[in-house]
């Protein structure tokens, strides 16, 4: 249970597990952050996410949801990233599936969302995101974009997903990395271009967390 003061009211974050026992890359001020936004955002609707991986955004999208009685549809299609495959930087060998030549964190993602107690909360949808906005008709509360990094790939997410956010609603983006020196830049570029749109509003960032309230 950690304490999180939101303007001057305090509320307790509850996460069912150590969140430290899931593997990920989202950094703790960053999840509390989303934690924070999340259970605001969703009492007026239900939340998406792209780029769930072995769940660790998830648990803090999912907590909050759960406590707002809200839904987290979680958008993954857990082939990894360009990162993630063999031979690249982020790869990990648990996660590799030999047998199809392939990376596969929807079984680690699992038994996180059930550690979590996050079953009755968390619809895994186990495809590519583009595929799954071609049919998606449901407005959205908040958006969490962690997907694929490439230029491409975060383009695409930000032009299929950020129009489903209800006004009012909020648009996150993680990786985003005003200096060139601190990481790639297409996260960063998607998050200004969500300014330049004059569709949102931005909070100031925390760490690499940027977040945008649709006007
Ligand atoms: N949010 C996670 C980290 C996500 S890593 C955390 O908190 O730890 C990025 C994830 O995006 C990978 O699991 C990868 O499989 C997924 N991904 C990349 N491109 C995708 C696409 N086009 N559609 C769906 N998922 C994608
Ligand atoms: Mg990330």
């Amino acid at each position: 249970m950690l304490p999180i003061e939101i303007a001057n009211i305090e509320i307790t974050m509850s996460l069912l597990l150590d969140i430290n026992s899931v593997k990920g890359f989202l950094d703790s001020e960053e999840g509390a952050a989303l934690y924070q936004h999340a259970l605001i955002a969703a009492q007026n609707g239900s939340v998406l996410e792209v780029g769930s991986y072995c769940g660790k955004s998830t648990v803090y999208l999912g907590a909050a949801c759960k406590q707002a009685g809200s839904v987290l549809f979680a958008v993954d299609h857990h082939r990894g990233s360009e990162e993630h495959q063999l031979g690249e930087e982020y790869h990990d060998a648990t996660l590799y599936d030999a047998e199809f030549g392939k990376m596969d964190s929807f079984r680690e993602f699992r038994n996180t969302l059930a550690r979590a107690k996050l079953e009755d909360t968390v619809v895994p949808i186990v495809a590519p995101s583009a595929l799954t906005a071609r049919a998606w008709t449901t407005p959205l509360a908040m958006v969490f974009i962690d997907g694929g990094h490439s230029m491409q790939a975060a383009l695409t997410d930000f032009n299929l997903w950020s129009h489903h956010v209800i006004r009012g609603g909020l648009l996150a983006i993680h990786d985003v990395f005003p200096n060139p020196a601190d990481g790639g830049r297409p996260p960063y570029e998607i998050w200004r271009l969500a300014q330049e749109s004059g569709l949102f509003e931005a909070l100031p960032l925390v760490k690499s967390l940027g977040v945008l309230k649709k006007r």
